[in-house]
């Protein structure tokens, strides 16, 4: 297959490429085996993940997809339920692992926050010593929320809510860079409350492979049980963890830009024709008419720019690492143009 013709490509941050400076990092690393634990620059990437997100422990995992089923499967028992929004990613965007992996039951609620009301919660745990009910084991939570920031006070009550009835409480932290950049908070500040919280390095900070699942001592060593169980055990992985430490090092601070280039972008599409545009961090989210954002997606393909209609009238684009101011009006002025012959 060729690769993408896309000039300016905006269909997810994970289309970035290393930098030639963070190939280097990651040509130099120093490795050794880590199923062994074993490989100095695994062991440094955890350490300061740990450290930065203010927890004992940190493991590194080939995606965020695995640490998020990582932390569901030592939460519950096959049967228990978990607790989540019906769009989050854990149940809906991994092929149903919890329900394959873990054998959890979903339960449900709607709504913009990730973040259970609690009314709901107060509602489901009512009648879990009833002997028909599944017994409530996981609370999951997301953050950005596909670009929404949560406010961290529902992720303080929601902690406090699992621990004083026994549940664990997981944050699905993949863009929690993004997160913390716009609340103006430290990350150790945006982990805190949850029993484990999953951070991915190939979204916003542009590194090539890898996630974390961050937590307690004990967590975390039983975590690694489970990622060998899933097949996650890594050798020489330092070479990709290399990646993923210098974009920590180098690529943090700068996730204000892409805010305020995505800031920029949705400013410039609201003038468009028929088109309305919102910025959420690092994401902007583009009403179309009714039925026009796969068109629209689709022209702006051919016009060189990547984007994806997640609605019938609705067209997200994304801002990352490899997104250049002059990109940003480049996009802006193809996408108008995009605009403009659907309109016509
Ligand atoms: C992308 C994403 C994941 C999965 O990340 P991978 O590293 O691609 O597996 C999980 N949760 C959220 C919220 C995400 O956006």
């Amino acid at each position: 297959m060729p690769a993408t013709t896309l000039e300016i490509d905006l269909r997810s941050d994970t289309m970035t490429r290393p930098t030639p400076e963070m190939r280097r990092a990651m040509a130099d690393a120093e490795v050794g085996d880590d199923v062994f634990e074993e490989d100095p620059t695994v062991r440094a990437l955890e350490e300061r993940t740990a450290e930065l997100l203010g927890r004992e422990a940190a493991l590194y995992t080939p995606s965020a997809h695995m640490a998020n089923q990582i932390a569901a499967y030592l939460a519950g028992r096959s049967g228990d339920e978990i607790w989540a929004h019906e769009l989050a990613h854990i149940l809906g965007n991994e092929q149903g692992g919890t329900s394959v992996l873990s054998r959890l039951l979903p339960r449900t609620f709607s709504g913009p926050d990730s973040t259970p009301p609690q009314e709901w919660l107060e509602r489901l745990i009512k009648g879990t010593d009833d002997v028909h009910r599944a017994q409530p084991a996981l609370v999951c939570m997301e953050n950005t929320f596909t670009g929404r920031v949560m406010a961290l006070e529902g992720q303080a009550r929601v902690s406090a809510f699992a621990r004083e009835h026994g549940l664990k409480a997981h944050l699905d932290g993949s863009r929690l860079w993004n997160a913390a950049t716009a609340l103006g908070v430290s990350l150790a500040e945006a982990a805190a409350g949850p029993d484990t919280v999953t951070v991915c390095f190939s979204k916003g900070l542009g590194a090539p492979v890898g996630a974390a699942l961050v937590s307690d001592r004990d967590t975390i060593r039983r975590a690694r049980r489970a990622r060998k169980l899933l097949g996650g055990g890594m050798r020489q992985a330092g070479i990709i963890a290399a990646g993923a430490l210098y974009a920590l090092d180098h690529h943090l601070e700068r996730l204000a830009d892409d805010h305020a280039r995505a800031e920029r972008l949705a400013a410039s599409l609201s003038a468009a024709p028929g088109l309305s545009a919102e910025a959420l961090t690092n994401m902007v989210i583009a009403k179309t008419e009714p039925g026009e954002a796969p068109k629209l997606a689709e022209l702006a393909g051919a016009h060189g720019v990547g984007c994806i209609a997640i609605a019938e009238d609705t067209v997200r684009m994304v801002v990352h690492l490899d997104v250049s101011e002059a990109d940003i009006a480049e996009a802006a002025a193809r996408i108008t143009k995009a605009a403009e012959a659907l309109a016509a």
